[in-house]
């Protein structure tokens, strides 16, 4: 039987403990208290606070130095703990997990000089700001970020940006100080080598705030996709993260830790609507019988089971890679989780609400919100075709079986 390090299930099992007895049961609060328009729950700062002083914090960022707080966990370890955290819409933000901090603080871990270090990491690492990845534009095709239109001109000792970007999670959010932009800094350049990452701080003259996007028309204070306009904004040109034309392959960089957080919250997410679809046919009858006798049943359960372990395992399987071989090489099986768990997750959430009738369409259960959230991963974080375009591209590469004309009959 395959089983996770056992630090991974001593850390999954401080964090089962601590989501059981302070962060479920305060789930209801939460909701009403983001329903009131608090876009960081009063609740949520309790917990964080208390959490932080457990130690239970940071623990999706392996690369933490020896001074930074938080768990050095692998990849691997955190995929124990993330399914937890992915519960709830929020469990993330409890422990100074969620996204895009992460990703955000791993950008800056692996490119930010030591004074962006300073002035943005060591905050985040706190949990005392927040910050938004803008790289998604309105009117480019930006699933291929090489199309992207945003520019970011040298002027003297600044840098001065002009565009517009969309989806920036969390640009407009209370807690947003900093943005991480990318944008056009070499048009004449090699496509792949034309655009730059900047940090720009949130407040600074020139961007403002579009609209927020609702997603299948569920819009919450604590969870802000912004439409951003950036009309001449300067900052310092120190502020380059990274080398000027090397925003596309840092980008990457960032991406697969991203898609394997995404992956594993969602496949917690999953277990919860797993449970609740037994719960509810157990409880139903029509026709004189249970829900559960039909086969319709057994099969909705059945297969929600046997795809989620399958996707558990493969992203397992994707963890230990990037812990071991590193992001690049691990490319493939990050592409195959992000495609397998996003329709599973998608396919559960829809059994789910199948099986809990007209309930299921409401806010009583989290099954339709799950649906929409599913539907979206499907295309954040890259869609579908496009990761399905680089499995196959790198599966014909790595064809090795010899001796294929014995399989064959002319
Ligand atoms: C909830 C949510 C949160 C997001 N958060 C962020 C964020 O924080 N930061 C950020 O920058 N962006 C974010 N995004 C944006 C997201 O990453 C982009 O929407 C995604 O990369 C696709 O880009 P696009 O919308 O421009 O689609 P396009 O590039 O216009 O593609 C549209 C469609 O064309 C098809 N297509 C594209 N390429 C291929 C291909 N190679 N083969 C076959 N078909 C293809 C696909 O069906 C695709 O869905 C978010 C999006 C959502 C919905």
């Amino acid at each position: 039987m395959f089983e996770l390090p056992r630090r991974a299930l001593d850390v999954a099992d401080q964090v089962e403990r601590f989501f059981q007895r302070r962060v479920l049961p305060n789930n209801k609060l939460w909701e009403q208290q983001a329903r009131a328009g608090q876009a960081i729950p009063d609740i949520q700062h309790t917990l964080r606070k208390e959490a932080k002083a457990l130690g239970l914090w940071n623990m999706a960022l392996p690369r933490l130095a020896e001074d930074e707080p938080g768990m050095r966990l692998s990849n691997l370890e955190f995929t124990a703990v993330a399914e937890i955290l992915g519960r709830l819409e929020w469990g993330s933000h409890v422990f100074n997990c969620n996204a895009p901090d992460v990703p955000n603080m791993e950008l800056l871990q692996l490119f930010g000089s030591d004074k962006q270090k300073e002035q943005w990491l060591t905050p985040l690492l706190e949990g005392e700001i927040g910050s938004a990845f803008a790289m998604t534009e309105p009117y480019a095709a930006s699933s291929d970020p090489t199309n992207l239109e945003t520019r970011i001109e040298r002027d003297g000792d600044e840098f001065v940006v002009n565009g517009r970007k969309w989806f920036a999670s969390n640009g407009s959010h209370a807690n947003c100080e900093l943005l991480i932009l990318v944008g056009v800094t070499n048009p004449e350049g090699q496509k792949s080598q034309r655009q730059s990452l900047l940090l720009i701080p949130r407040h600074t003259p020139g961007i403002s705030v579009v609209r927020n996007l609702p997603v299948f028309d569920h819009f919450s204070e604590t969870n802000l996709h912004p439409e951003l306009e950036f009309n001449n904004v300067r900052v310092p040109a120190t502020n380059l993260l990274g080398e000027a034309g090397a925003g596309f392959a840092i980008g990457q960089a960032r991406l697969g830790p991203a898609r394997l957080h995404h992956c594993m919250r969602a496949i917690g997410e999953c277990e919860v609507l797993i449970s609740l679809m037994v719960k509810r046919s157990q409880s139903r009858s029509t026709f004189g019988k249970r829900i559960d006798e039909y086969s319709s049943t057994q099969a909705a359960i059945s297969l929600s089971r046997i795809e989620l372990d399958q996707c558990r395992l493969l992203v397992q399987q994707a963890a230990y890679l990037l812990d071991t071989v590193g992001n690049k090489a691990a490319r493939k099986q990050i592409s195959m989780i992000k495609v397998a768990v996003a329709k599973v997750y998608q396919d559960i959430a829809d059994r789910c609400i199948q099986l809990h009738g007209a309930r299921g369409v409401t806010g009583d259960t989290p099954a339709a919100r799950a649906f929409g959230k599913a539907r979206a991963f499907r295309i954040y974080d890259g869609p579908d075709e496009v990761h399905l375009q680089t499995i196959a591209r790198l599966e014909a590469n790595e064809q090795s079986l010899d001796g294929l004309e014995h399989y064959v009959h002319e």
